[in-house]
């Protein structure tokens, strides 16, 4: 960040402007700041928002707190899932989701956490950092976008008596950035002022959401999921271990005054059999659910993330885990065509590669709020009566993703792995047992083989290539191997790579499988990588070099993740 001169003058300039201190603004600022960028971030508020939202967060949302040094505060509160159970209003199990098995990021497949926490927990690793300037309370207002930056007027906020959201002062400041990210939620000012539509995907749903602080330890017959009772549907969650929440539908007739009266919080929480005694309430408001995407998420130098991009109903807990995983695909790719390693074009699969994952989580949201959603007796009946005989509602399969920087064969067909979470297990590497990723720290690509030092298999140029990108060459073999460089202590690796049929795997830096083959294969598997980063020396071929993984053991196994 430097400030200019003469006309320039009072104007800072920054690698990326952040618009939004939500969980998105913070992961994006946390990961490129890590990565040596210098990042403004704006909010216009003068702290954290301090109040619950998401409760869910999965095994892929951990290690990337994990990677920014963020999770221990998480999960020291959060509690550990084991089941998310949707009932009918006589009790009867409609749907159960297996939210308890480890997964393969290397924690438990899913939590129920308290969102202050995790914001705090974010905030912690940008608020000194030396390249992250925040701007807390100024709101971004004006902007223009130029051939190699974009510029936008901060005004000073200030709180006025009768409003909800800080007000702008008449003190300003011109900010710039080679970027801009409008991380700034559903109401997104940045993707109005670049005009972008979203489509609405059909799902508006009213519910009163009542978190609250346990005074005390008390135990519920249900504890996790959904009452899916027409007369009143209602949602029950653990935040973390000090936190509760509740949520019932809003029905025909009500209003949002009558529901966010705190007698009516209570009254509702008394028929759950809980009282006063029992918890404080620390938040109490009625929420819209909808589903709608934005058409565009990048305009030249703009990019939406998070809920600006995207919104969905939050059945699955999915929509901060998704602007989470935003942050993280953008915030390498921004960092590697900021040091020349990518032409601009890299850019464009940001949108590619979420679009669609986004989108996926998305329909099985609505598909499966659509169940709690039915208020009609009748047809609740006949819902049940459906579920009874197998039935289970139509929804796409645990999203993955499918386009992009992804390694492809010659005939285009995905290779094995690619487009997966890559595994993350225990290691013991100098006398030391941790997950991976603590014991080899970085934020580059990791090129793992469960059978031999991978360098071994690659010429000078592509190690240097790799080497320049910074990439961890890992060799993880069995206890006894003089060769290896950690030990797979549960053989969770071996296990790993042989149900895939393979010997090496290419992660990226958003832990994303590349691609993954034998290690004949991995020449061919870098060039391809090296194609599909559109880097200054590589054609970019729209058919990837042919990386033939011809697995060893067979048909990959499943997917794994998640
Ligand atoms: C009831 C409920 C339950 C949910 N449950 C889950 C769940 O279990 N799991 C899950 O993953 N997700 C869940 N979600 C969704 C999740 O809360 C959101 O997706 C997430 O908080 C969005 O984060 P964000 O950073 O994109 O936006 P936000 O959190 O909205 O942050 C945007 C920030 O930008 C600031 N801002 C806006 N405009 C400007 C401006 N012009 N200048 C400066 N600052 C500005 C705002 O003040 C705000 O702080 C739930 C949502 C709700 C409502």
């Amino acid at each position: 960040m430097w400030t200019l001169d003469g006309d320039n003058m009072n104007r800072k300039i920054f690698d990326v402007v952040v618009i939004g201190m939500g969980p998105v603004g913070l992961t994006l600022a946390a990961s490129l700041a890590r990565r040596g960028r210098s990042v403004a971030v704006v909010e216009r508020h003068a702290g954290l928002y301090g109040m619950p939202r998401a409760g869910h967060i999965d095994h892929e949302i951990v290690r990337i707190l994990q990677s920014l040094d963020a999770a221990a505060p998480v999960l020291a509160d959060a509690y550990p899932t084991v089941e998310y159970v949707w009932k009918n209003r006589s009790g009867e199990t409609l749907l159960e989701f297996d939210w308890g098995a480890k997964a393969v990021s290397g924690y438990n497949s899913d939590y129920m956490q308290y969102q202050p926490l995790l914001e705090d927990a974010l905030f912690a690793q940008i608020k000194d950092h030396p390249l992250v300037t925040l701007y807390r309370g100024w709101e971004a207002a004006e902007f223009e976008q130029h051939v190699s930056s974009v510029r936008s007027v901060l005004y000073k906020t200030e709180l006025q008596a009768d409003h909800h959201v800080p007000v702008r002062t008449q003190e300003s400041e011109v900010i710039e950035g080679a970027w801009l990210v409008g991380a700034d939620g559903a109401n997104s000012v940045v993707r109005r002022w670049l005009g972008i539509e979203r489509d609405d995907l059909g799902f508006n749903e009213k519910w009163l959401d009542v978190d609250a602080r346990k005074k005390r330890e008390f135990k519920l017959d249900f504890d996790c999921g959904q009452i899916c009772d027409p007369a009143r549907p209602l949602t029950v969650l653990p935040l973390g271990k000090r936190h509760r929440r509740w949520e019932w539908a809003m029905m025909p007739g009500e209003t949002r005054e009558q529901l966010e009266q705190p007698e009516t919080a209570w009254k509702l929480l008394a028929e759950q059999g809980v009282s006063r005694d029992d918890v404080e309430i620390v938040r109490q408001i009625v929420y819209t659910f909808e589903a709608r995407i934005a058409r565009q998420w990048r305009d030249k130098r703009v990019f939406l993330a998070g809920d600006a991009a995207h919104t969905m109903p939050p059945f699955q807990g999915q929509g901060m885990c998704s602007g989470m995983r935003d942050a993280m695909n953008l915030a390498w790719k921004i960092d590697h065509v900021m040091r020349g390693w990518s032409s601009d074009a890299l850019l464009d699969t940001y949108q590619q590669e979420r679009y669609a994952h986004v989108y996926d989580w998305t329909i099985i949201s609505i598909e499966s709020g659509k169940i709690p959603c039915t208020l009609d007796p009748v047809e609740a009946e006949a819902r049940d009566a459906r579920f009874r005989g197998g039935w289970r509602p139509p929804m796409p399969d645990f999203p993955r993703l499918k386009d992009g920087v992804l390694a492809r064969d010659a005939e285009y067909a995905a290779v094995p792995l690619a487009g997966q979470l890559g595994l993350q297990a225990r290691v013991k590497k100098d006398g030391r047992s941790a997950l991976f990723d603590d014991l080899f720290p970085g934020h580059g690509y990791v090129v793992l083989s469960t059978a031999a030092d991978p360098r071994g298999s690659l010429s000078e140029s592509q190690l240097a290539w790799l080497d320049s990108l910074g990439t961890r060459f890992v060799y993880v073999g069995p206890e006894g191997d003089p060769h290896v460089d950690a030990i797979d202590i549960d053989g969770e690796y071996a296990r790993y790579f042989a149900a895939h049929g393979v010997e090496v795997m290419i992660v990226r830096p958003d832990f994303y499988v590349f691609g993954a083959g034998t290690l004949e294969s991995l020449p061919a598997l870098v060039e391809s990588l090296r194609q599909g980063l559109f880097t200054a020396d590589a054609g970019n071929v729209a058919a990837l070099a042919h990386v033939a993984p011809s697995p060893r053991h067979g048909a990959p196994g499943a997917s794994g993740a998640a």
